[in-house]
């Protein structure tokens, strides 16, 4: 197996194994991990994001990657967390593989409300609630397939 790391790392240059990303997306039941988009509803092939990134030197092993639709890998870039405003507190992300969704996000009208901190970082930085998403959802709920 290949893998080549750049100084920048950037994931359409990391190879990850057709066997390893199936076995994310099972693990996923072929959904976004963090806003829980199915990806049969989309159009657009669904990517393997590192959780830990690789510039934060995360390891490309099944305990750090999660199944994530191209907006919320896009949103979610290198980060790993954040601050929520007025602290100066560092709060990571999610982590699909260590947090249970529904003990931290919870579905109110279209809109993913945080549970705790964590997601509420989440929620800010992969921008879940932008409005497009939030009516996309809504046409989700209806449909039966969302959350
Ligand atoms: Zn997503």
């Amino acid at each position: 197996m290949l893998v080549f790391i750049s100084p920048e790392p950037d994931m359409s240059r990391v190879h990850i194994p057709d066997a390893l990303r199936l076995e994310v997306a099972k693990l996923a039941g072929f959904r976004c991990e963090y806003c829980r988009r199915p990806e049969a509803d989309s159009f657009i092939k669904y990517q393997i994001d590192h959780i830990i990134s690789l510039k934060h030197k995360g390891a490309t092993i099944l305990s750090n990657l999660a199944y994530a639709c191209p907006i919320c890998n896009a949103n979610k870039g290198s980060d790993i967390g954040s601050i929520l405003e007025d602290e100066d507190i560092f709060i990571r992300l999610f982590h699909p593989r260590k947090h249970d969704w529904f003990e931290h996000f919870e579905v109110v009208e279209g809109a993913i409300h945080p549970k705790t901190d964590i997601a509420a970082v989440t929620i800010k930085i992969l921008d879940l609630n932008n409005i497009s998403r939030i009516l996309e959802r809504l046409d989700l709920i209806k449909a039966g397939i969302f959350p």
